[in-house]
């Protein structure tokens, strides 16, 4: 499988004639409140370039119907949105991956564990998957599952980014038995790369 990546068709618009501006990879430029350099035109989607995925443009329509109708204006906020890969194994991602905490400088632990390890992914017969969370024991800055269930799996994590107490979590839920969720479970506070 090959991605070649997203390219905004925004040039045969004429986009001038309506005083809407551009940024410079060609898509078009909006500001906090999703408003374009028109204030009568706003943008939501894969045309703003920003997180070009199906969950971002509806909840960025949210955002701009709030804005449009009440004075109690909502910014959108393009960073820490989950997302799926549909192959096989599944990926389920959230948060920061380490490349990103590594160049913002941030200090984090890496707890790590695989699906066969919880009773669900043993009585599956599992052989395979792998449960990945960066957190410095209070915040959990990212969570990265590849494997059986991972595009559900994530949504336990995605509550939990940027929580001060995220991490506590783990401890004090009682997940049902025997489930995959469990993993969470058997997450070490810490271990080492594989
Ligand atoms: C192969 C593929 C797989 C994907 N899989 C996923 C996935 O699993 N999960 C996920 O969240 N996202 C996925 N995406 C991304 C997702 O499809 C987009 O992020 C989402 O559709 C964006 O919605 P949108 O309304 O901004 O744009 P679109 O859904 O592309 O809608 C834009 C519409 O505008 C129309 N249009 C374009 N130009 C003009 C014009 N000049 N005049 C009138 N109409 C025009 C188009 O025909 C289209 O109907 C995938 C994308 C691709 C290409």
């Amino acid at each position: 499988m090959i991605g070649t990546g997203f390219k905004p068709n925004t040039d045969f618009l004429n986009i001038e004639a309506a005083k809407i501006n551009l940024d410079e990879r060609q898509y078009v430029k909006v500001y906090e409140y999703l408003e374009t350099s028109n204030p009568h035109i706003w943008a939501i989607g894969d045309v703003v370039g920003k997180q070009q995925i199906t969950h971002m443009a509806l909840r960025e329509s949210k955002i701009v119907l709030n804005n449009i109708f009440s004075d109690n204006k909502r910014r959108v906020q393009f960073e820490d949105i989950p997302f799926a890969v549909f192959t096989e194994p599944i990926i389920g991602s959230v948060g920061k991956t380490e490349e990103q905490l590594k160049k913002s400088g941030i200090s984090y632990k890496i707890s790590q564990t695989e699906l066969p390890r919880c009773s669900r992914g043993y009585i599956m017969g599992l052989k395979r998957g792998y449960v990945k969370i960066l957190h410095n024991q209070k915040e959990i800055f990212g969570c990265h599952i590849i494997g059986e269930d991972a595009d559900n799996l994530i949504h336990e994590i995605v509550p939990l980014i940027g929580q001060f107490n995220g991490w506590e979590i783990f401890l004090n839920t009682i997940y049902a038995h025997p489930t995959l969720s469990e993993i969470f479970t058997r997450l070490p506070p810490e271990s080492k790369v594989l």
